[in-house]
């Protein structure tokens, strides 16, 4: 299966897990602190300008937004962003319900693509989402964001560290560096979602 990220396409925003897209086929959700590079990211993967500039519209930064691909059983989730510092605690609370719904019920899900800025890794919403991802044993990949900010030898010890947390959160997940301004790594995480999907 040839799996074609250039023609993926807005398929449809919803404010809760339960009015999600009907749950056959097979999506990969990408979360991350507001902020990650999370949108930017989705452009790159599907070499698309704007294709997640539909989550920044205001009022939709709280919602679940469905890209469908191609062949049109396969999604991607552009999932809120997190870590707002002043965001009330009411909606930080039904984040969580959200976020935690999604991920240990949705069928379809076959995987989450994590982002951390390479800077600022693991921060408190980053290890919920990876505890979570790891009792609801999913698949879990993470992106290393705005790795063309840091010179070599700081990025790769940001890897390693990362790579070492990771043991106590969810050992199972993977990591790469990943730059959306240089397109670093952009086939890497192509091939993990296409290797999950599939
Ligand atoms: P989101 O809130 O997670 O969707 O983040 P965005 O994709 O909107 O990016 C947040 C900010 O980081 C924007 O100013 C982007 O231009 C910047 N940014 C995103 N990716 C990169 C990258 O790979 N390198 C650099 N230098 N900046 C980036």
């Amino acid at each position: 299966m040839t799996l074609s990220y250039q023609t993926a396409h807005f398929l449809t925003s919803v404010p809760n897990y339960h009015l999600a897209p009907e749950d056959t086929g097979a999506e990969v959700a990408f979360a991350g602190r507001s902020n990650a590079g999370k949108s930017s990211a989705l452009n790159s993967i599907t070499a698309q300008k704007s294709l997640a500039r539909t989550s920044k519209t205001p009022g939709r930064t709280q919602q679940l937004n469905f890209f469908a691909l191609e062949p049109d059983r396969y999604r991607l989730v552009d999932l809120p962003g997190y870590g707002f510092a002043k965001v009330p605690q009411k909606m930080k609370q039904q984040w969580q319900t959200n976020m935690s719904e999604y991920l240990q019920y949705r069928q379809s899900l076959r995987g989450l693509i994590l982002l951390m800025d390479s800077r600022l890794p693991l921060t408190e919403y980053d290890q919920q989402m990876l505890v979570w991802c790891h009792s609801a044993q999913l698949s879990t990949h993470i992106l290393l964001t705005k790795s063309d900010k840091l010179k070599r030898g700081p990025a790769a010890n940001a890897l390693l560290n990362t790579k070492k947390k990771l043991l106590d959160l969810h050992p199972d997940a993977s990591i790469q560096l990943f730059s959306s301004l240089k397109k670093t790594g952009v086939d890497e995480a192509r091939q993990v979602i296409s290797r999950w999907l599939r």
